[in-house]
């Protein structure tokens, strides 16, 4: 399973195609991505290989930023519903996570007990619970940090938000995640591998950190919104 994120100004499909197909060797049972352009986000999942999800993606819709997930189910059997992404009740947001949140039903009946659930996944307590906090008042990175800090367990997580096509919001906690830096675009994944045919430049994650990244700039920051400094350091595997 893996994660992988680009936001820049080249067309982003191939890019996040390739690199999902660089992590295949991780293990995943079906695999998925958003892509947001000026008419919004495209969501694009199968349950199968990256072949059948890249059959499956429009080829006319072009766009600069957007994120991609293969999945080894957890919870929720392998299905095209159960893939990743996962989107909020409104449509709003839009989540990949790899790892397992073993407090999601304690979650669910405590802030999403009136609502039906799309899904049988973890996963989609917390892009409910984002839109949930932000509904409420909260900012978007406000509601990103709360929900990480009410999640225990394992998560590499990549968020977009469909009223906002200049960031991708990630966080992570026991479970890889790097993010790469470019001239004018910056990307997300689980192994620099995925993406060093677009940067070998990479900035690590500790645990309970997010990051907030724009074409320009990344920023990382704690859970309680305290800004964090880190060098990249150049990725030297084999492409
Ligand atoms: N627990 C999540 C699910 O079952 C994510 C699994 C993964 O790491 O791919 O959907």
């Amino acid at each position: 399973c893996g994660i992988v994120g680009y936001i820049g100004t080249k067309d982003v499909k191939n890019i996040l195609i390739e690199g999902l197909r660089k992590l295949e060797y991780r293990g995943y049972d079906s695999a998925g991505i958003a892509v947001m352009n000026d008419n919004g986000v495209h969501v694009f999942k199968e349950k199968g290989r990256i072949a059948e999800l890249e059959a499956s993606v429009n080829p006319d819709i072009s766009a600069t930023m957007g994120i991609g997930h293969t999945r080894w189910a957890t919870h929720g059997e392998p299905s095209k519903y159960n893939a990743h992404p996962h989107q909020s009740f409104s449509g709003r947001f839009t989540l990949v996570h790899n790892g397992v949140i073993e407090n999601y039903e304690k979650l669910r009946n405590e802030y999403l007990a009136n609502v039906e659930l799309k899904s049988e996944t973890d996963t989609e307590v917390i892009v409910q619970l984002i839109e949930e906090f932000v509904n409420e008042g909260s900012s978007v990175e406000a509601s990103f940090r709360k929900t990480l800090s009410l999640l225990h367990g394992s998560y590499a997580l990549a968020l977009i938000d469909n009223q906002d096509a200049d960031t991708i919001y990630v966080g992570k906690n026991k479970s890889p995640l790097l993010v790469g830096i470019g001239e004018g675009f910056n990307v997300v994944a689980s192994d620099a591998m995925a993406m060093l045919k677009v940067t070998d430049q990479f900035v690590e994650l500790m645990d309970e950190e997010i990051v907030i990244v724009k074409r320009d700039r990344v920023e990382i920051k704690t859970l309680d919104g305290i800004f964090v400094h880190r060098e990249p350091f150049t990725a030297e595997l084999d492409a």
